[in-house]
């Protein structure tokens, strides 16, 4: 099971490797948690991660879909794209291995670079192996990457509330959301859109502002509740 800073799908990445900062672990359990299944697993620097979209099962899903590199507009087939929304609700995501970690008799594998919700069951775990799994020539079809960044600024009050977390809980989340606005975590439809934000990570609340291509963080405090400020997740539900 995942253990990630994202504690919605709210801000998640697209896929991972997007941001650096996004840390997580992968809690080994019964009959998988023995140490010798993962010998050798260290000299790897990046690991195949497959998973369910456990939060995406209770939504269903659809023939096709609408990716957000298309602007939320064009229709899709399910297959030709990387929706959690589809018939098995099996995700894969290449994360980068930091290394086994032994906590109160419990396991895990330190990871970073995720695109993955706190408490995603895996269902397996796999070296990348750049020699096979690296391919030079190939294209990306609709899925364009090199979208502008954008700017992302903060008022004083978030900048030391993030200062404050980051000293407590060693978390750098200052970066974290940065790298994470950057890509503009909108649902497509509401890129125009001039309004306030929230999104969760860790234990933390955080809201910004949203203005053209700038982004300001205006609050960053600790979650009072469940229900948050949670939207719909930049993928939209596929219908
Ligand atoms: N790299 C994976 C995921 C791509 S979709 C793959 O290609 O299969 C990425 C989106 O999945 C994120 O934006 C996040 O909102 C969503 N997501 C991550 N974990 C999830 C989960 N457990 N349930 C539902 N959606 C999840």
């Amino acid at each position: 099971m995942i253990h990630s800073c994202y504690s919605e799908k709210f801000g998640i990445p697209r896929q991972p490797g997007l941001v650096k900062n996004a840390r997580g672990a992968i809690e080994l359990l019964p009959p998988c948690d023995r140490e010798e299944m993962y010998r050798e697993l260290d000299s790897f620097s990046h690991i195949w991660v497959q998973f369910v979209f456990h939060e995406a099962m209770s939504d269903g899903w659809r023939p096709t879909v609408r990716p957000p590199w298309l602007g939320g507009q064009k229709r899709v087939g399910v297959f030709a794209s990387r929706t959690p929304h589809r018939p098995n609700y099996l995700g894969i995501s290449v994360v980068r291995y930091l290394g086994m970690r032994k906590e109160k008799s419990k396991l895990y594998l330190d990871i970073s670079e995720l695109d993955l919700l706190n408490g995603t069951p895996v269902v397996d775990i796999k070296p990348y192996v750049p020699y096979s799994d690296k391919v030079d020539m190939a294209s990306s079809g609709f899925v364009q990457s090199g979208d502008e960044l954008i700017t992302v600024v903060y008022t004083r009050e978030a900048e030391d509330a993030c200062k404050r977390y980051e000293k407590t809980s060693g978390r750098s989340l200052h970066a974290l959301i940065t790298e994470l606005l950057q890509q503009d975590p909108r649902p497509a439809s509401q890129r125009h859109k001039h309004r306030e934000y929230g999104m969760q990570l860790w234990d933390m609340n955080i809201r910004w502002l949203a203005e053209e291509s700038m982004f300001t963080v205006v609050s960053v405090a600790k979650r009072l509740s469940e229900n948050g400020h949670s939207r719909t997740a930049s993928w939209g539900d596929g219908k």
